[in-house]
């Protein structure tokens, strides 16, 4: 089925009045997984995506082993209601167990990280005894079992350690560097041309002629795919001309598995594009209930080996990053191999002032957000027009206004969705 007739099947989707969750949701529901694999060292697979599950070849830890330096003893050599006197009769360190056998009334020293001895079943911390020559003596109260890591209760052998669609994060570089892993099959890199559309624009290098701006979505469209770990093809600046247009098109829907525009979507523009997108492939044209960013393009370009997916975003600047964060990062992470796994959070906070919002669209304001009298609290950057580049460059975080949500009063919650991560 086409994907105009797949869009049409869903009769309460109005390209027309589309809400940001039915052209997220859509948009994911045509998505799979592109590209082959490749086998990569451990290091470079940081923040690639897992082709295959991690199977543990072996239990980390491999050995019951002491939580802590102390003395590891048998419970049932403790006396139940007194301190109990044992013999030391060896060290056990980590690396170099204790190989001899532990008797009664006997007890070892034991380091952290040491192989527990064969029968022994507790560890009593250094500072719990008091050591006494050959001897120690334990106090009452110990616990069986304490202070002691078991055989695979990190990772167990033969269970998965990691599966298929793991975006891999610096806690699984060291997961796998566990297991030994020296290498890991993983998704290839994603490749992603863009350029911008508009007779209006320049490119840095060049100096400005009356009435013209410099292109700046290119660099914040780089820098967006860079940190998503893209492969990127910057095919520049593409005037409105239906010729140059159409050689953009298919250049990039040959050599790349997504396409990115900027402008030309808007609706004094799009007409002529869409007359165009029909000879080139299958695009719908959007109008989304949602503020920055309302006209967005998405279909399919070319065929066969040389089609690739494309996002048309309008050309505001601020309109570009949101539709990115909304739409594209969601799709590329899906055409990565990636579960649906990295969904940003929306998390609460107090609005310090005031916004006017009218009910009927989602809004994406721009915030800062800091922590005032220990609770946390946003406030919007200042001017929010869409082509306000500086708004997204001051914020640490979007304020979320819901679809169906009205005014915001100073005081009001709100939702946050924060920029940055800790990993
Ligand atoms: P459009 O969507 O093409 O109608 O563009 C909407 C607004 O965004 C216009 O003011 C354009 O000049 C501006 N714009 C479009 N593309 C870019 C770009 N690549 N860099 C900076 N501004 C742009
Ligand atoms: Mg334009």
């Amino acid at each position: 089925m086409s994907l105009t007739a797949r869009f049409s099947c869903l009769n309460e989707y109005d390209p027309d009045a589309l809400s940001v969750d039915q052209a997220r949701t859509f948009i994911r529901s045509q998505l799979t997984p592109v590209g082959t694999h490749e086998r990569l060292a451990l290091r470079s697979a940081l923040g690639r995506v897992l082709a295959s599950d991690v199977i543990a070849p072996f239990n980390v830890p491999a050995h019951d082993n002491s939580a802590m330096d102390g003395y590891a003893l048998r419970h049932a050599e403790l006396s139940c209601n007194g301190a109990s006197r044992l013999l030391v009769v060896g060290t056990a360190l980590a690396g170099k167990g204790f190989a001899g056998s532990v008797g009664a009334g006997e007890c070892v020293r034991i380091m952290t990280g040491a192989p527990l001895p064969a029968a022994v079943d507790t560890v009593v911390i250094q500072e719990m005894v008091q050591a006494d020559g050959a001897s120690v003596v334990v106090p009452a109260g110990q616990r069986r079992g304490q202070h002691i890591r078991l055989a695979g209760e990190d990772l167990a052998a033969g269970k998965p350690a990691l599966v298929a669609g793991r975006l891999i994060r610096p806690a699984d570089l060291g997961l796998l560097a566990s297991l030994g892993c020296a290498e890991v099959s993983v998704h290839r890199r994603l490749r992603v041309a863009f350029f911008s559309t508009g007779d209006e624009l320049c490119s840095i290098g060049t100096s400005l002629a009356d009435g013209e701006v410099y292109d700046s979505n290119r660099y914040t469209i780089f820098g967006m795919l860079g940190r998503l770990g893209c492969e990127v093809l910057d095919l520049g600046v593409v005037r409105d001309h239906p010729a140059t247009l159409e050689a953009a098109f298919r250049e990039a829907a040959a050599a790349a598995d997504v396409v990115i525009t900027s402008g030309g979507v808007s609706v004094g523009e799009a007409d002529f594009v869409k007359g165009l997108m029909a000879q080139l492939g299958e695009v719908l044209f959007w109008k989304i209930a949602m503020k920055p960013g309302r006209p967005m393009a998405f279909g399919r370009l070319g065929d066969g080996a040389h089609s690739a997916w494309l996002f048309g975003l309008p050309g505001n600047p601020v309109a570009v990053m949101v539709t990115f964060y909304q739409f594209v990062r969601d799709a590329l992470y899906a055409l990565m191999g990636a579960d649906p796994l990295p969904v940003v959070p929306l998390l609460p906070a107090v609005c310090t002032a005031a916004i006017r919002k009218a009910p009927g669209r989602t809004e994406f304001q721009r915030g800062i957000l800091s922590q005032v009298d220990g609770r946390w609290c946003v406030r919007p950057t200042g001017a929010q027009g869409s082509g306000v580049l500086r708004s997204m460059s001051d914020a640490n975080c979007f304020v979320v206004l819901e679809h169906d949500r009205g005014q915001v009063a100073v005081g009001d919650q709100v939702q946050v969705q924060l920029f940055d991560g800790l990993v």
